[in-house]
């Protein structure tokens, strides 16, 4: 199947090309807001799926399946004549000849652009400590979520059987680096896991005895929600038996757990198989591709500074939005990403028809939610403040109503009243693959680099 064939996708010279790069939440939303523009459009992705990142924690943790919260981009576009999906990794974005360069499995794809908008999000930052990540996945992508997820059932299977205490209890810890909203989210899950969905699952321990950690390196959970919300959250947490452990700083992690240090300069060493990083965001290399070709420099998270309109400095044709962008201390949230995509889209729409453009991008802030568990949740909107059951049915509604494609949401429902009025969860099958896959590619690639780039290029992360 892979092969070294050079392609130029180019669409008729009369046409607009558009080439959007990621169908996260800014390339779909931006492709989608093209719908009636007479353009064509490229839209390109190293994977074949939009991904709704909020709800991988429920992935990892056996709620939804990987397809919930996945579907297939083309799947999503295949009415939209003037779009085609192109599955590749992009690896040069040339701002002289106007060119998209991407690879899949050894194919090399050149696509030709008017206007391009960049949208390759980010990706897990252990904030220059990267030797951390072969043992604290993060959650960035549908392959860490099945990993974590083969991480932390694999846990309870080791745990059974194990027969040397210390290390039992090791295989029954789990640590979660970072109180944000996907921190919160997943030591509630795991809490929740192991105090209902694993009940009477094994004979040699009891697995409301697992240990969850969740440690920042900030003073609280949940900053960014204000106090009210950050209080409500950590007692709603600890209720639920997760130890919160705040102003405690990561500095070093191997298989076996992870050593911290406390605000009074002490270390200590927490004995875990599993740990994951909820920690730390970097933005897509392809930003400061662009940046030095510009002329400019990103900001401390790679994320590339644009003008007030979402262009690259002195590119009016080229957009860069959503986790990429830096613009006035915009937060790396969805509402953000969406809202520039639709901005940018306008913004090509306008030009084609002659109207003035370079208008600026103005956000419009939806508010931000949390949940903790099971019918506990956190909400901000504007002065709004809520939590408990009714933050909860805020945020399965808002969730309902942003999950692509009528199957996934009628099916996360019916998984959601599952897992949420019984006790069981539909998704707990993992395999050893999942697990090991991910350092096994990375120590290949070391080994033996030709063969994982022409046949392993699809599995790129
Ligand atoms: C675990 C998690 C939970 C979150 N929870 C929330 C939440 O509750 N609420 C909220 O508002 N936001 C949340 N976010 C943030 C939100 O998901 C992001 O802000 C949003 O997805 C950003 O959209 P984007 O289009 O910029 O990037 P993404 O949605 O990340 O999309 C980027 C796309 O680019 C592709 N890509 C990357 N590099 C390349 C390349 N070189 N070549 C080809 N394709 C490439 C990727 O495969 C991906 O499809 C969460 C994020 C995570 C990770």
């Amino acid at each position: 199947m892979p092969g070294h064939t050079d392609t130029v996708a180019s669409a008729p010279a009369s046409a607009h090309r558009v080439v959007v790069i990621g169908s996260g939440f800014g390339g779909l939303f931006a492709a989608k807001a093209l719908r009636r523009a007479d353009v064509e459009l490229t839209l390109i992705d190293r994977t074949t799926h939009h991904l709704f990142q909020p709800l991988l924690y429920q992935v990892a943790t056996g709620i939804l399946s990987e397809g919930e919260v996945a579907p297939p981009t083309r799947d999503i576009l295949r009415r939209q004549r003037n779009a085609r999906v192109l599955l590749g990794n992009v690896e040069t974005i040339d701002l002289t000849a106007r060119t998209v360069t991407s690879t899949a499995a050894g194919t090399t794809t050149v696509s030709r652009y008017d206007s391009v908008i960049v949208a390759a999000g980010a990706g897990s930052s252990y904030f220059g400590s990267d030797r951390f990540a072969e043992f604290a996945p993060g959650m960035k992508t549908v392959d860490d979520a099945l990993e974590l997820r083969g991480r932390i059932f694999g846990a309870y299977e080791m745990a059974e059987l194990e027969t040397d205490p210390l290390a039992l209890d090791a295989w029954l810890t789990f640590v979660v680096v970072g109180a944000g909203p996907t921190g919160v989210e997943m030591a509630g899950q795991i809490a929740e896991l192991s105090r209902r969905t694993l009940k009477g699952n094994f004979r040699s321990f009891d697995p409301r005895t697992t240990r969850v950690v969740l440690l920042d390196a900030d003073d609280a959970v949940l900053a960014s929600f204000g106090d009210k919300l950050s209080t409500h959250a950590l007692h709603e947490l600890e209720s639920m038996g997760v130890e919160v452990q705040l102003s405690a700083r990561v500095v070093e992690v191997d298989a076996c757990g992870i050593e911290v240090q406390d605000a009074d300069g002490s270390r200590r060493r927490i004995e875990a198989r599993t740990k994951i990083w909820a920690a730390g965001v970097a933005a897509s290399p392809l930003g400061r591709q662009l940046a030095e070709q510009a002329g400019i420099a990103v900001d401390r998270s790679g994320r590339v500074p644009v003008q007030p309109d979402l262009t690259l400095p002195g590119h009016p044709e080229v957009f860069v939005i959503g986790d990429m962008m830096a613009l006035a201390e915009l937060p790396g949230v969805s509402p953000v990403a969406i809202q520039g995509a639709r901005h940018a889209a306008g913004q090509i729409r306008a030009r084609m028809s002659g109207r003035p453009a370079g208008q600026p991008f103005r956000y419009v802030d939806k508010g931000s939610m949390a949940t903790i568990s099971r019918f506990r949740a956190v909400v901000s909107i504007k002065k709004i403040r809520l939590s408990g059951f009714v933050a909860w049915l805020v945020w399965l509604a808002v969730h309902l109503v942003y999950l692509t494609a009528f199957k996934s949401r009628f099916t996360a429902l019916v998984h959601w009243a599952v897992s949420f009025l019984g006790r069981g969860r539909s998704q707990r099958t993992w395999t050893w693959q999942q697990v090991v896959a991910r350092t096994g590619l990375q120590r290949l690639e070391q080994v033996e680099p030709d063969a994982t780039r022409t046949e392993l290029r699809s599995a790129d992360r």
